[in-house]
């Protein structure tokens, strides 16, 4: 099985001769992309940064449309965090049942809780945030990343397939534990721009990247193994 060697992709199909230019390449065909097709969800812009954390947490394994309308009416019932700690375990329940995360129902009372001593404000490191009810180091990243002005590199179920098919590696659940694939993930996160190529790579995994991957109108196909070998096979049929 072919490694992938950090810091750049192994091989490539056109035979690139540099990874870094091969990576910047991918970043701003993303980007470009993320232009318009980004998607406009009522958290991209949170009024509070607060916002932005129950968002992520609420978006942990669920599908995003089904979260649409529970983030609304869960901002539109707790105005404040101290209005979400002194909430009844069962309304909380209730707001986010259509997700099928009652536990997370505790979690978001306790996180109200913080937030409330806090005044709001949330920490702004990797470790500090995991401290906090409910949030888990995707979370942790993801936030960070994207509400808090802290360049994180983040890794979530989608990011893994698509970077491994750009190598054509195999991957399992165990792929997102693995050094080399949190080393590529790391060398793909810009040094700037990192919130843009977060957001422009969560869509685009959720859009093109798929399980059933729309090689066919993908702006990445001629830089992507499995991409040039999905395509050719499907000229040949
Ligand atoms: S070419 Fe296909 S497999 Fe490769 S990134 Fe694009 S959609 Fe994914």
């Amino acid at each position: 099985m072919r490694k992938y060697q950090h810091p750049g992709i192994a091989s490539t199909p056109s035979g690139n001769p540099s990874n870094n230019r091969l990576i910047d390449s991918i970043r701003k065909r993303l980007l470009i992309w993320s232009q318009t097709n980004a998607k406009d969800y009522p958290w991209r812009n949170p009024v509070e940064e607060w916002h932005g954390l129950i968002a992520e947490i609420l978006l942990q394994r669920t599908k995003v449309a089904s979260v649409v309308p529970v983030y609304e009416r869960f901002l539109a019932r707790f105005g404040t965090p101290s209005e979400l700690a002194v909430a009844s375990m069962e309304e909380i329940e209730q707001i986010i049942y259509p997700l099928g995360l009652r536990w997370r129902a505790p979690l978001l009372k306790q996180l109200g809780g913080y937030l409330t001593q806090s005044g709001g404000k949330i920490p702004r490191s990797l470790t500090e945030l995991q401290t906090l009810p409910g949030v888990g180091a995707y979370v942790a990243a993801a936030w960070l990343s994207i509400f808090g002005g802290v360049r994180s590199v983040i890794v979530d179920a989608n990011i893994v397939r698509w970077l491994c098919r750009l190598i054509n590696q195999p991957y399992d659940g165990e792929t997102r534990r693995k050094k080399w694939l949190l080393d590529m993930a790391e060398s793909f996160t810009p040094q700037t721009e990192w919130k843009e190529y977060n957001l422009a790579v969560l869509d685009f995994t959720m859009e093109i990247c798929t399980s059933k991957p729309k090689c066919e109108r993908c702006p990445l196909a001629d830089l992507c193994e499995y991409g040039q070998v999905h395509l050719s096979s499907n000229t040949q049929n």
